[in-house]
């Protein structure tokens, strides 16, 4: 099925600003609450949401499969679950009603009333009731430079890094939505050249700059799927920031991985970009020396050119740009994660959310957290009110961004922002 949505000459008869990462190409899925006290599946053009429950009710949808209550809920699971060939239909359809040449809503204000809000009207909620959470290890060059500052800077990738997207189960209750507040985290840490823990506020806060995708149901237990249709079962992709207390992570993680240094607060955007919206920015992921097994093989581009951001924003300040990345530089591609996590037999379901791990580019300036910014707090972060960072200070406010852009449009993912509370 042709994906029409994506017609880079469509026009919209809402009103689209010339940068705005919300073109009437974009069409994310997410959750909102309208001022009206209503959590309502949504989309959004411009600096507009848009109630998908509503035009459903009107009619909007006729002839596209779908039942009635399926827009609204409070997340986007069941809708995730109908799969692919729907998700295009119903962004298919959206990009015609809103198209400029449709008169059909554009003229009838009554429904415009009930179906189109101004984004500052509505608060974003989680946009996936997310059942398990796994965070990847897949960018060589963070890889690399963690492994070079806590290991040995000749042997900085472990021996299994090349042939496997090594990852860790984290922990999906802690996932909030862009703009809730994390309070600094306690715990144990070891101070330098001691052999006894102390405990404490965090002192060494860190975010990492990441992509998440959401998936469909994939397998059932015991099942297996192949490399070849690995990409039917990504919905899409959000911003993630992947927030970690480097000084707990550090005294804890021998022997089974991150526990607390990781898992007080993960921070997605709200719109899930669909993985069909991107499909223009596909190219080519870095080529892997050796080759993997042959289960992880693939052909083709499965990359995406993503361009990735972080900055710093103090509190009464105005935020600094610490780093520019880009998905593409991920190692191992999503195809290649989702295979792996289900090889052994797995069951991955709708909503289920998967951390690319942090993306660092090849240069100091696109590196992913401030552990390799700062290279472990020997090089602080000049910002631009004069201050420095070696890590994240409390109230300071951490706002990744993530882009695509050709020379007919630009998909965006709008902002993953969370502030930084004093320790409770
Ligand atoms: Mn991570």
């Amino acid at each position: 099925m042709k994906i029409t949505a994506n017609n880079p000459e469509r026009k919209s008869w809402l009103e689209v600003a010339e940068n705005s990462d919300f073109p009437i190409q974009n069409i994310p899925f997410g959750v909102f609450l309208t001022k009206e006290d209503i959590t309502t599946i949504g989309t959004r053009i411009g600096d507009y949401a848009i109630d998908l429950g509503a035009l459903h009710q009107l009619g909007y949808f006729e002839g596209i499969p779908l039942t009635e209550d399926m827009f609204m809920q409070d997340s986007l699971n069941d809708f995730i679950s109908d799969g692919r060939k729907t998700w295009r239909l119903v962004r298919n359809r959206i990009a015609d009603i809103f198209d400029v040449n449709n008169k059909a809503l554009q003229n009838n204000t009554k429904h415009k009333e009930v179906v189109i809000f101004e984004m500052d009207e509505v608060e974003m909620l989680l946009p996936v009731e997310i059942g398990d959470y796994t965070d990847f290890y897949s960018s060589k060059e963070h890889a690399t430079n963690v492994g070079m500052m806590f290991r040995d800077p000749e042997n900085a990738l472990l021996p299994n890094w090349l042939h496997i997207p090594v990852g860790y189960h984290g922990r999906a209750s802690s996932v909030v939505v862009s703009g809730t507040d994390i309070y600094r985290p306690k715990g144990q840490t070891i101070p330098a050249d001691s052999k006894t823990p102390i405990f404490g506020a965090s002192k060494l806060l860190d975010f990492e700059l990441e992509m998440a995708f959401i998936t469909t149901d994939v397998n059932h237990l015991g099942e297996t799927i192949s490399i070849d249709e690995a990409e039917d079962y990504i919905f899409g992709m959000v911003v993630f920031n992947d927030w970690s207390a480097r000084d707990i992570q550090k005294w804890e993680y021998v022997p089974l991985g991150p526990f607390l240094g990781k898992n007080f607060a993960s921070t997605v955007s709200p719109w899930i970009v669909t993985m069909d919206a991107l499909e223009p920015f596909r190219t080519k992921s870095p080529k892997q020396n050796p080759q993997p097994l042959p289960y992880l093989q693939q052909k083709g581009k499965h990359a995406f050119d993503i361009h990735l951001q972080a900055a710093i924003q103090p509190e009464g300040e105005e935020e600094t740009v610490v780093t520019n990345s880009n998905f593409k530089y991920m190692y191992w591609t999503m195809n290649q994660q989702l295979v792996h996590h289900t090889i052994n037999g797995c069951n991955v379901r709708s909503g289920d959310l998967m951390g690319s791990g942090t993306i660092s580019g090849p240069t100091p300036d696109s590196y992913g957290s401030m552990l390799e910014l700062s290279w472990r707090g020997s090089k602080p972060v000049k910002l631009n009110d004069g201050s420095e960072r070696k890590f994240i200070n409390d109230n300071d406010t951490v706002i990744m961004r993530a882009y695509c852009q050709n020379d007919k449009i630009r998909i965006g993912f709008g902002e993953c922002k969370g502030k930084i509370l004093p320790t409770k």
